[in-house]
């Protein structure tokens, strides 16, 4: 894939996310981010700044209609001290936020492999690794994070924020195929790979290791992953 394609693709992510692009672009787009992780990121990216921004919205308006409720009982108890009241808004009103975005929205959490279920790990026709991948604790999974280390490892880790969500259909990453594209992940990384987990270093699953034979995927996972334009 040349450069000049990412650039045109990211170029096009944020008129794709709108779903303001033609057909052609829309298949165009979809046809690289099957073959590209890092436009896959990229768009990832465009849908996380997105969404948290209008979240914060709404959860700011009702802190400060919180901290409003608390000036008018301060009223009414004669506490009219504005200095005193505006240091402790403006304390309370950080805090609030940095709670909100500390607890919510940084995905910092791995998700312990004892909940998750790797199962029908298969090789596909252009060699790419999938597997089906169940987090049977009922929360979201919010995020997948790819990482290679210096020996070669790659972690496939799930990730969640502090403060966990109900999982609901449609499901995310918390039910469903995934694939690797390991030679993909070694052009990226400049890295041989040579296992693949599940988890991070300390707790882990093994997916495939170098020299490891998998058995071809399904038909139906074949035409599954085509149709989502995986
Ligand atoms: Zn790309």
């Amino acid at each position: 894939m040349s450069k000049v394609s990412c650039e045109i693709i990211r170029d096009m992510l944020p008129l794709y996310y709108d779903s303001v692009c033609s057909d052609e672009s829309k298949r165009m787009v979809e046809e690289h981010l099957a073959k590209c992780n890092n436009c896959k990121m990229e768009l990832e990216k465009i849908q996380d700044e997105i969404h948290i921004p209008e979240k914060n919205i709404i959860e700011n308006k009702k802190s400060s209609n919180a901290i409003k409720n608390i000036s008018i009982s301060w009223n009414r108890l004669r506490l009219k001290s504005l200095i005193k009241g505006g240091i402790i808004s403006a304390l309370l009103i950080t805090s609030i936020i940095l709670g909100y975005v500390g607890l919510f929205k940084w995905e910092m959490n791995s998700v312990a492999t004892d909940v998750a279920e790797i199962s029908e790990i298969s090789e596909m026709e252009d060699g790419k690794i999938v597997y089906y991948l169940e987090i049977n604790d009922g929360y979201r999974l919010d995020r997948i994070k790819t990482h290679v280390d210096n020996e070669g490892n790659l972690y496939i880790t799930p990730l969640r924020p502090i403060i966990k969500k109900e999982a609901q259909p449609p499901y995310a990453f918390e039910k469903g195929y995934d694939f690797i594209d390991i030679k993909e992940l070694e052009l990226i990384s400049g890295k041989k790979i040579k296992t693949v987990y599940f988890g991070t270093k300390k707790d882990k699953i093994l997916i495939w290791e170098y020299g490891m034979e998998l058995p071809k995927a399904s038909e139906e996972v074949e035409k599954y992953l085509e149709f989502r334009g995986l």
